[in-house]
């Protein structure tokens, strides 16, 4: 530990030294961070921003004694990307995480969490959904990391079989256990509230409270888990030691130039985000917010954090400690943005943005030029009349994307994994197609322009979610009319085999996937369905093949195996899983799916002990993962043992009060419990 412990006391010191020369009372405790993340959150959604429809208070109640800062664009509209430039303080360009799927936060950076961790914070994060899985590598620097979604599980039919997201009261919940165990040490704590992203499914009371707008609902219910948490610091008398940061990783289309949710156009309606830093040194003694009107960026998080805590900001830092007032701002700021989510998932050029001041500008393969002082909706393009303001910003975007691409990481990809495009599928995503190292990030004017293929994404996004919702017969026409404005579009083949797959069409199906695998002999997803062709069939040795296949193509990322070894159960081949499984334990000894998957293959073998010990050791490495308590709860419970079991069963509540096999297990050892008091009367 202690020569950096020590470096920090010393450094602490100082700084009291310095605020006793200032202030009349300076604190001696510890300064802690508090990150909040809203996914898909527009700032113009918030009551604070001028939302008139909306009921925000606790979001309100920050920005009104700290600042507000009314221009905050991000990089990128997309969760994984935009996270890991906060976390990191520089642009996709440089860091090379530019789209979820497929990507993968390199080690060798340093990411905000590491460089606290090391400064001798604890350091935990509490994150709503897949997007921001411990895979991607965002968890790095964080002595907890908490990606478990297990208690949306038994609610809702459409996340069943992924259970990819939970709500903001469970998100809340974990964050408070985890600040009720602090004590001494200074402390940085993340939350990520993913409710206001699709699906929109608000819990009942919100969705009463806004009928119409379940989107407002998500907002105004991820408020409410907000207000916990502080009333919870507030409680424990750690508020005041506490800096506090809100933003949001991206916004949400809400029809806007055509387009409904986010990651495929570089409009203000997703790239403008809310930001607030509430800093209780610098109170705002009023009822009104410190406004800041200068562009800034998301990305300047890592560096105000390190600059308010006295800390060093590593020099690979692209953004800038936010000030705390338009005196000490930059109104020309330029904030650089991008999107390669119509290149990855769709075959079409990537778009850029700078946002100068208050110029826009935006290159394709078609130029858009926009003045947001007069028009912050951007709807005039002023490209064509202002040839010579065009000209200038374009080469200030060139430039700015040459600096910050200097000496960074080409493309941080890892490799797509079946189970993480089905996952991410789940949540409205589709994954990359093509391998992202042969990609160039470039505007490449041969490939068809995003701005003009709204069309082939909208029966795309809209035929994806007919067949989730199993309309397929609706569904299947759509994809068929796209095929035909976009023949060799990867995204719209996979959506049709998928669909064909699921209405049983499996000849149909069958000759899709054939044709893009011939296109595509590495496309990852097309072998994932072809598996699933062949398990439908009970074909299983060529569905494992495929999936071996897989997992060559995929060799670092660990969510094939698992999916490998699900497949090795169902072929009834538990020799086979218990080894993909010891495989994948031994890869990543955290990895509390395999140690679950693990015990339950035990436990059904008859080695019940050695599947007590496997989910002990997932709970001392994931004590909020549901499941394990109950499978645990399970196992005393078959053993005679109710009362532990019933104990167990009420833990995984605790932590998941949706958990309907808690519920029945719960119910259970109560009923047995109340039998064997009445049978020893
Ligand atoms: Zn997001």
């Amino acid at each position: 530990m202690t020569t950096k412990r020590f470096a920090i006391a010393i450094c602490i010191a100082i700084v009291a030294v310095g605020a006793w020369l200032l202030w009349p009372a300076p604190s001696p405790k510890p300064f802690n961070v508090l990150l909040i993340t809203m996914d898909t959150t527009r700032a113009d959604h918030l009551g604070c921003y001028g939302n008139e429809i909306i009921s925000t208070p606790h979001i309100d109640a920050l920005a009104k004694q700290g600042t507000l800062y009314q221009n905050a664009f991000t990089p990128v509209p997309i969760t994984l990307p935009s996270h890991t430039s906060m976390m990191s303080g520089t642009y996709p360009v440089f860091h090379g995480v530019r789209e979820n799927a497929g990507f993968y936060v390199p080690d060798e950076m340093d990411m905000l969490a590491e460089i606290l961790d090391d400064n001798g914070y604890d350091t935990a994060a509490f994150v709503g959904a897949f997007p921001l899985d411990s895979q991607t590598g965002i968890d790095q620097g964080f002595d907890l990391y908490d990606d478990n979604y297990a208690s949306r599980f038994d609610r809702h039919p459409k996340l069943q079989r992924f259970y990819d997201e939970r709500p903001a009261a469970d998100v809340a919940r974990g964050a408070m256990a985890w600040i009720d165990d602090r004590d001494q040490a200074p402390f940085f704590l993340w939350t990520h509230f993913f409710d206001p992203h699709h699906p929109l499914l608000p819990p009942p009371r919100y969705r009463d409270q806004y009928p119409t707008d379940p989107y407002l609902a998500e907002i105004a219910s991820v408020d409410e888990a907000i207000g916990q948490i502080l009333a919870r610091l507030e409680a424990r008398g750690m508020l005041d030691s506490t800096l506090v940061i809100l933003t949001a990783d991206h916004g949400e289309g809400r029809g806007e130039h055509g387009e409904e949710t986010h990651a495929l156009l570089l409009y203000s309606s997703t790239l403008r985000v809310p930001l607030i830093v509430n800093d209780p040194r610098h109170r705002q003694p009023g009822n009104e917010p410190r406004v800041v009107n200068a562009p800034v960026s998301n990305l300047d998080i890592f560096s105000t954090v390190l600059d308010r805590l006295n800390m060093p900001i590593p020099d690979v830092n692209q953004g800038t400690p936010l000030p705390d007032s338009d005196r000490y701002a930059d109104p020309e700021r330029e904030i650089l943005s991008e999107t390669m989510f119509g290149r990855l998932i769709y075959g079409w050029s990537p778009l850029h943005r700078l946002t100068a001041g208050t110029e826009v500008h935006i290159r394709g393969p078609s130029q858009r030029l926009f003045d947001r002082a007069n028009d912050p909706g951007e709807l005039t393009d002023l490209s064509s009349t202002h040839a010579h303001k065009l000209n200038r910003i374009s080469e200030q975007l060139s430039n700015a994307r040459g600096a910050f691409a200097e000496g960074g990481h080409e493309f941080a990809s890892a490799p797509v994994t079946p189970e993480t495009i089905a996952r991410l599928a789940a949540l409205g995503y589709i994954g990359v197609s093509t391998a992202p190292a042969e990609l160039s990030d470039e505007v490449d004017p041969t490939r068809a322009d995003p701005l003009a293929m709204m069309k082939v994404f909208d029966y795309q996004q809209e035929a994806q979610s007919l067949a989730e919702e199993g309309q397929l017969e609706l569904a299947i026409p759509l994809l068929r009319k796209a095929e035909k404005i976009d023949p060799q579009n990867p995204a719209v083949l996979l959506t049709l085999a998928q669909s064909l797959l699921s209405r049983a069409d499996q000849k149909a199906a069958f000759d899709v996937l054939i044709q893009l695998l011939k296109a595509q002999p590495e496309n990852v997803r097309a072998h994932l369905l072809l598996a699933q062709y062949h398990r439908s069939r009970e074909e299983y040795e060529q569905a494992m093949e495929l999936m071996r296949n897989a997992v060559e193509l995929d060799s670092e990322d660990l969510a094939t195996r698992l999916m490998l070894a699900h497949l090795e159960e169902d072929a009834a081949r538990p020799d086979l899983a218990e080894t993909t499984y010891r495989d994948l334990i031994e890869r990543d000894p955290t990895h509390v799916l395999a140690l679950n998957g693990l015990a339950t293959l035990k436990y059904r073998s008859g080695a019940s002990e050695e599947a007590v010990g496997l989910l002990n050791d997932t709970l001392n490495r994931q004590p909020y993962y549901a499941p394990a308590y109950l499978n645990l709860g399970v196992i005393h419970f078959d053993q005679g043992q109710y009362d532990r079991a019933l104990r167990l069963a009420r833990r995984a509540l605790a932590v998941a009060p949706g958990y309907r096999n808690a519920r029945e297990l719960e119910r259970r050892s109560m009923a047995a419990l109340t039998r064997a008091t009445a049978d020893s009367d």
